[in-house]
């Protein structure tokens, strides 16, 4: 097969990337190693977009580098602002975003089944080729080095695939690392590996250890309705926790010396209203249980983030290149570092960074 562009993934970068292209006028193919829609962290989430009003860019980008440790790149995380406000109305027809004061929200209770849903109704409207359950496991290197498209295995159909393209644009996604985080299953960091292979840098790994709540029984990382539990060891007794991101660190202490246990009873009644709503799969694990987790007490573990909601990733210029002719990276396979510096992406730029990165990189390639 032979394409302008080809984007290796199917999550929100990916899906913002191929759409970008095909609006270029590119002629694109998508291959995910899932089931594009289905697949990627935020499918399973409910998205928080950095969606900040044009007046309030220079503000916004100052509080969040004020903890950033001195290395993110204002004018970055600026563009990540100005090109998210320009992107997600594009949605407004095909999404319906919640409506809050009479006007839409774009940035809180997002649902992420819903929205990547209707990118994927866009991205084939537009007239990409989604190639589902299409693992990419190389790159297709041409005799200058340059990238020229790539190859793989059709898991259900069986047999390979081969892509030959003007350029590739990995969006794979971070890596947890396999710690069974929500919705990162499929993703092992097969971009990264593939990148560095054919010669690109990774940058900001050592910003790559988060970790996030989850009940012990399950993967379901949605971790919101924590900030309102009581904490308590294997003896019932209680465990005072700080505020702030010191909070997993004094858990994740106790856990080593024994289970740790939480009951949700804080959590006031506007939360518990709005959990089903904004984060549907939240209570499915306890109710399948039989446990109310604003009553019982259940066993609670920490889930490693990796470069998901950590920063570490590829380097990438203006326009998302990686410095490997040919080869492009959108999302969480790409460092976020220049946009958030050393702390967390999560919360809501990495977001706004797969559709910005995913907006640069595939109008880039169709260029290239
Ligand atoms: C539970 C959860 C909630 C989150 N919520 C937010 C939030 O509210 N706000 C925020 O800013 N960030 C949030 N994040 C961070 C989130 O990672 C990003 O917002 C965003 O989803 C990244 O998109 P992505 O396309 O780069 O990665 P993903 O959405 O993870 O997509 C990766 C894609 O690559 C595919 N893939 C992997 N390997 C291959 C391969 N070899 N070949 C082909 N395809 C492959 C996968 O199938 C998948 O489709 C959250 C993360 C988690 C875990």
């Amino acid at each position: 097969m032979k394409a302008d562009v080809l984007v290796i993934g199917g999550g929100l970068a990916a899906t913002w990337t191929a759409l970008a292209a095909a609006q270029a006028g590119g002629d694109v193919v998508l291959v995910d190693k899932g089931y594009c829609g289905t697949s990627g962290v935020t499918a399973t989430a409910g998205v928080t977009h950095w969606f900040v009003e044009p007046g309030d860019h220079e503000r916004a980008v100052a509080e969040r580098h004020a903890q950033a440790g001195g290395i993110a790149d204002a004018e970055q995380a600026l563009r990540v602002l100005r090109t998210t406000w320009e992107r997600l109305p594009t949605l407004d027809r095909y999404y319906p975003f919640p409506v809050r004061d009479g006007r839409p929200d774009r940035t809180n209770n997002v649902r992420g089944p819903e929205y990547l849903r209707a990118m994927r109704g866009l991205v084939h409207r537009a007239g990409v080729r989604i190639l589902d359950h299409h693992p990419a496991l190389e790159l297709l290197l041409r005799p200058d080095g340059s990238v020229g498209g790539a190859a793989g295995v059709r898991r259900q159909a069986g047999g390979n695939w081969q892509v030959r393209a003007g350029a590739v644009v990995l969006a794979t996604g971070g890596t947890a690392f396999r710690s069974h985080l929500l919705g990162s299953r499929g993703n092992t960091g097969d971009g990264h590996l593939m990148a560095v292979e054919a010669g690109a840098r990774l940058s900001g790994m050592e910003f790559s250890n988060y970790y996030t709540l989850a009940p012990a029984f399950s993967t379901m990382a949605r971790s919101m309705a924590y900030l309102f539990g009581t904490y308590t060891d294997a003896d019932g007794r209680v465990i005072e926790l700080p505020s702030g991101p010191d909070r997993n660190r004094v858990l994740g202490a106790a856990m080593l010396r024994g289970p740790v246990y939480t009951t949700l009873d804080r959590a006031p009644e506007w939360v518990r209203r709005k959990m089903p709503v904004v984060q549907p799969n939240f209570l499915l694990p306890f109710t399948r249980r039989g446990i109310d987790p604003y009553r019982d007490r259940f066993e609670v573990t920490l889930l490693g983030e990796g470069t998901i909601r950590g920063v570490g990733g590829l380097v990438t210029g203006p326009d998302c290149a990686t410095g490997v002719p040919g080869l492009f990276a959108a999302g969480d396979v790409a460092s976020r570092v220049p946009v958030v510096g050393a702390i967390s992406g999560g919360g809501s730029p990495n977001s706004a960074w797969a559709v910005s990165s995913g907006t640069w990189a595939g109008r880039a390639a169709v260029r290239h």
